[in-house]
């Protein structure tokens, strides 16, 4: 089963080819292309909606002829065409699920809407180690932050989630406070390795509460009165600043997973998004897992973040597992919020 995913919700263009390989089997990743508007946006020090659609537009077809040609495959080949169907950008999302049924239409294919943040949850099963099922879920994005209990494809259900900002939203706002440009997660993470995460004491949001509850609104207000405090100073103290929220946001994080684990008795953790890619993260998470005999799995490196492999892989273990099927009704809508315990069975 030839699947074409396509990936469109929010500032990423992502197109794959993923084959369905039946029963349990996990299945191939034959070739993925991505196109980030990153560069567009970030005179705009964020994500424009507008300009977001119309470079989807621009990127979609093309991008699916470069995975059809890396995969040596035509399009008559494609068996199934998947796209994200939200949560997301409405106007993003929609050139993704029109060009899909669009296509779908024109093949006589039957096509299948998706839900990003399964897509994001089960992205560590494109990786050479993929994990096995039932595991505890860390999804850390640029829009959510939940804990999960995950016992298969579709059996979703959230033990947590923040109450207001998310976790890559915190490495984001904070950046942007230390003009650290847009989206500040990554460049806030390179720079906090040259400074000392102890040099300013910052708050870790419901890190006693006893629940798997996050909240990370606090810690950008705290980030911007040290700011304020340091003024002239802070440009010589940015790095030991970024290393500070760094090492709040990591701790939280790594804290509420280990309680998770302890809640469920499970001896497997998997962590997707965006911020799964930070490297604090992973470093602390696994010393503390290793100590634990509990084993942690990632997405790779360049599959944290938005990409359309994660869609043909989450359409695919869909398909396979019975969970849904595809459909040849074209007349599509999407979800721009939409939940991921609604699509749990
Ligand atoms: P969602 O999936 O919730 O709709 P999104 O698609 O925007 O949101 P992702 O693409 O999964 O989110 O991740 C983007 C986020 O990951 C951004 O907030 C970005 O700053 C953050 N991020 C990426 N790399 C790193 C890193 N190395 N350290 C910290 N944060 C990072
Ligand atoms: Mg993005
Ligand atoms: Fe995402």
């Amino acid at each position: 089963l030839l699947i074409l995913g396509i990936e469109s919700s929010c500032d990423e263009t992502g197109v794959a080819l993923v084959r369905g390989r039946g029963g349990d089997a996990v299945p191939t990743l034959l070739a993925h292309a991505l196109h980030s508007q990153i560069a567009m946006h970030q005179d705009y020090g964020g994500v424009v909606p507008e300009l977001a659609s119309r470079d989807h537009i621009r990127r979609v077809l093309p991008l699916t002829e470069a995975v059809l040609a890396e995969a040596g495959q035509r399009l008559a080949d494609v068996d199934v065409v998947a796209y994200t169907r939200g949560p997301g950008l409405a106007g993003a999302l929609l050139v993704g699920a029109g060009v899909a049924c669009a296509l779908g239409a024109a093949l006589d294919r039957p096509v299948l809407g998706v839900h990003h943040l399964e897509g994001h949850l089960l992205s560590p099963f494109l990786s050479s180690d993929p994990p096995e099922f039932p595991f505890v879920a860390l999804l850390v994005s640029g829009g959510h932050t939940q804990l999960m209990r995950v016992d298969g494809v579709g059996r979703y259900e959230i033990l947590g989630e923040t109450i207001d900002d998310a976790a890559g939203e915190a490495f984001d706002k904070s950046a942007k406070l230390l003009g650290l440009g847009y989206p500040g997660g990554p460049a806030l993470s390179r720079l906090a390795e040259q400074g000392d995460a102890k040099a300013f004491k910052l708050p870790r949001p419901l890190l006693h509460s006893g629940d798997l509850d996050f909240s990370f609104a606090g810690l950008k207000t705290a980030v911007l009165t040290q700011a304020k405090k340091l003024g002239d100073e802070l440009a010589a103290r940015k790095a030991d600043l970024a290393a500070s929220t760094q090492a709040a946001i990591v701790e939280v994080l790594v804290r509420k997973t280990l309680a998770a684990i302890d809640q469920t008795g499970m001896r497997r953790v998997v962590v997707a998004g965006g911020v799964g890619a930070n490297r604090l993260l992973r470093e602390q998470l696994d010393a503390a897992c290793a100590a634990r005999r509990v084993r942690v799995h990632y997405p790779e490196l360049h599959l944290c973040t938005d990409n359309g492999a994660m869609i043909a892989m989450a359409a695919a273990m869909r398909l396979q597992s019975g969970q849904q099927q595809a459909n040849r009704n074209y007349a599509f809508d999407v979800k721009p919020r939409w939940p991921l315990d609604a699509i749990a069975s």
